[in-house]
């Protein structure tokens, strides 16, 4: 499949049009940003890490029966995925409080709940990508009843899986950012990725930062997290 027009730039990745009106190729950089932007870096490596892990993730989610967009790795840093209009959402599940959620609620990071929650934001860089419920997303127009339920659904189911696959890999799934479409037929998929940069993923053992936060904190050994927690997922997967 051949790369056309470039449709977009984001801060993490490059969409480009297809011969295929219904695919889609991305291509994953290096470039890290964090608070909306307001710091920026690279993180050597970081593209082909994330391509891969996110597809591996991906794959491992169909086998389940999660709907995704994903359809073949073409490259280290590219992938053919299905075209969907994105959903303007950040889904965000949590088993364990951790940075928005331990600040915003006084708490310390690291109390395992009971039940994971989950959240929704606004994408909307603008507005600073605020909070909001089911009620104000459906007030605004940004999905369905329906479309919610459906979201939230693969959301938790999404969470059991992979809980247990990081478990497998000696690895606490802290939180996540999920974000869904609707494709061709109107059917809600997974979309974006699954990667270190859009979840919290702490060792088991030492709570360890495996993730972005080493980059948001300026806690150092960023390229050796990524490269750590790549190694786990190439012992437990097939990548
Ligand atoms: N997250 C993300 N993109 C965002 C905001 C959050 O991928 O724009 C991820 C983040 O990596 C973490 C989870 O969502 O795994 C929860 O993030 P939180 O709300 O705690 O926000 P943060 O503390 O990162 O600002």
């Amino acid at each position: 499949m051949e790369k056309g027009i470039q449709l977009y730039e984001g801060k993490a990745k490059k969409v480009f049009a297809t011969e295929d009106p219904d695919l889609l190729i991305v291509s994953y950089k290096d470039d890290a940003t964090a608070f909306n932007g307001l710091k920026k870096g690279t993180i050597e490596g970081k593209g082909v890490i994330n391509n891969t892990m996110s597809n591996a993730l991906m794959k491992l989610l169909e086998e389940k029966g999660i709907p995704t967009h994903f359809v073949e790795q073409l490259s280290e840093r590219e992938t053919l995925v299905k075209r969907v209009s994105i959903v303007p959402l950040e889904v965000i599940v949590r088993n364990i409080s951790a940075g928005s959620f331990a600040k915003n609620y006084g708490v310390e990071e690291g109390i395992v709940f009971e039940e994971p929650t989950i959240e929704f934001s606004y994408k909307n860089d603008a507005l600073g990508d605020p909070l909001l419920n089911g009620y104000h997303a459906m007030a605004l127009g940004l999905a369905s009843k329906k479309e919610l339920e459906t979201i939230r659904d693969l959301s938790f189911r999404i969470n059991g899986i992979l809980r247990e696959f990081w478990a497998s890999c000696g690895v606490d799934l802290v939180d996540f950012k999920l974000e869904f479409g609707r494709d061709h037929g109107g059917d809600i998929i997974l979309a974006d990725e699954i990667s270190p940069d859009t979840s919290r993923l702490w060792d088991h053992g030492t709570k360890t930062k495996l993730d972005k936060d080493r980059f948001r904190r300026d806690l150092g050994g960023v390229e050796e997290a990524y490269a750590e927690i790549m190694a786990r997922v190439q012992r437990n997967l097939e990548v």
